[in-house]
């Protein structure tokens, strides 16, 4: 016999993510929390997140908290404030107070390290507590094949599923995004960036501990490629730096973060740095290379029940610390509009919608993130659009208002008409 369904109640949907990445895992929390029964599909068995720090602004931590993520247990640094260095000598040029940052923005200006929030989104989508059916997590599952109408997902294990909807978050070397048909154009941009990482202990033996406590992100250079960006994380117990220079003097070609490097070359790569930098580089732990690259706009992010999310819709240059919060952004779009409000929306309108409500925000901030690449008073915080009109501001990003903007392009649409039969009918489902 048929299962009825009243078709008041908003339905259950089977979905499938690829990857769990950041964006992967915070897809999957914001849609069992909306009511779906969700399965993440990692090529892997994890171990590839890497040390190093993660800024998470309002726009992503805001959505953290919506979804009752414990934040205080990734042991977040809560940001003061961004601190400009002289590059030679590391004075203190210019200090943008981050003051009122909770009371204008609603939450803290969160400094992770990757790895604990990494755990952290896992652990929220896959355990039992919190709202809504568990996620299931399937590792050693890579994704060789995508067919966008049927929704369905070939692994190279050789097993196939078949979902309602399929969230492609596969990262900047997105396979399914050629899948769905989206051909990526980018070039390697002319920056690499080494990261290192050092210890609290390291650095007090080092007489270094300034740059544990500011609870800041603290900038060298950034008028031109080479740029230094420091910050605490992991309860002030680790510190971790970005150090971007010119391509051409190692050229790289691989990809990837295994890229490792001696103390040595790092301290070689910046010859006039600040020398306290210069010593807290030769006593750092795992550095780390990976080149850049500058992709343009994809021409769409779904097709069919597919979609893109984070890197793999709208990879950036790091330079505005928000390609993380967008890939959080995505995952809460995708959240609202798979949530009961909009259950009168059938899924690849959902997904059209989704694209609608994402596309043209992502590609404002990567965007800037490639001018502020080369540009620092192109970076929020420091940026303002009094000073150059069309610059993305710390306002436009921390104070974005997600839920009315989706309510606003539904009511625009036809969406917003577009609802299913009087709420007695009932329909027959399964076999
Ligand atoms: C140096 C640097 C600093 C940064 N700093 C910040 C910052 O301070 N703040 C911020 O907001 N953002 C920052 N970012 C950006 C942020 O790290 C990324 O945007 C974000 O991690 C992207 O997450 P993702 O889940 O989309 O992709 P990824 O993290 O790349 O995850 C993709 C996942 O998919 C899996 N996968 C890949 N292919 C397959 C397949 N075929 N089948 C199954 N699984 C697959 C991978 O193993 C991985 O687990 C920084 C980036 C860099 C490079």
């Amino acid at each position: 016999m048929p299962g009825r369904l009243r078709q008041d109640q908003p339905r259950v949907y089977n979905i499938a993510i690829i990857g769990s990445g950041l964006g992967g895992l915070s897809a999957a929390v914001a849609l069992r929390r909306a009511g779906h029964n969700v399965t993440i599909y990692e090529r892997y068995d994890f171990g590839g997140e890497v040390g190093a720090s993660l800024s998470v602004a309002s726009n992503g931590s805001r959505l953290l908290q919506e979804w009752d993520v414990d934040i205080k247990a990734a042991k977040p640094v809560i940001l003061r404030s961004l601190i400009m260095h002289d590059w030679s000598s590391g004075q203190v040029t210019s200090t943008y107070d981050l003051g009122d940052y909770r009371a204008k923005f609603g939450t803290d200006y969160n400094n992770f390290h990757r790895i604990d929030i990494h755990n952290l989104l896992k652990q929220t989508a896959i355990q039992d507590a919190g709202k809504g059916s568990p996620c299931k997590l399937e590792t050693w599952h890579k994704a060789v094949e995508v067919d966008p109408e049927a929704g369905s997902v070939l692994f190279e294990n050789g097993n196939t599923i078949t979902a309602d909807a399929v969230i492609c978050a596969d990262g900047i070397r997105s396979v399914s995004r050629e899948q769905i048909g989206v051909v990526p154009h980018f070039v390697a941009s002319t920056s690499c960036c080494y990261r290192c990482i050092i210890s609290a202990d390291k650095l007090k033996e080092l007489g270094l501990e300034e740059y544990l406590n500011n609870n800041a992100i603290e900038f060298w250079g950034g008028f031109g490629i080479n740029k230094i960006v420091l910050s605490a994380c992991s309860d002030n117990n680790v510190v971790s730096c970005y150090c971007f220079y010119p391509s051409e003097l190692n050229n790289v070609r691989e990809d990837g973060w295994n890229i490792s490097t001696t103390p040595e070359n790092l301290v070689a790569t910046f010859p006039n740095l600040d020398p306290k930098l210069h010593k807290l580089f030769m006593h750092s732990e795992d550095i780390k290379m990976w080149r850049l690259y500058n992709h343009d706009e994809y021409a769409y992010w779904t097709n069919a029940k597919c979609t893109l999310l984070g890197d793999a819709a709208h990879p950036m240059v790091p330079d505005q610390s928000q390609g993380a919060c967008m890939a959080i952004e995505d995952a809460g779009a995708l959240g609202i509009i798979f949530g009961p409000k909009y259950s009168h929306i059938g899924v690849q309108d959902k997904l059209k919608l989704y694209e609608r409500a994402r596309k043209a925000r992502a590609t404002k901030v990567q965007t800037a993130s490639a001018r502020a690449r080369t540009d620092l008073s192109e970076r929020i915080g420091w940026s303002s659009s009094t000073d150059k009109p069309g610059k993305l501001t710390i306002e436009e990003i921390c104070g974005y208002d997600m839920h009315a903007h989706i309510a606003q392009l539904v009511q625009d649409s036809q969406l917003s008409t577009h609802t299913l039969p009087p709420a007695s009918v009932e329909v027959a489902v399964g076999a």
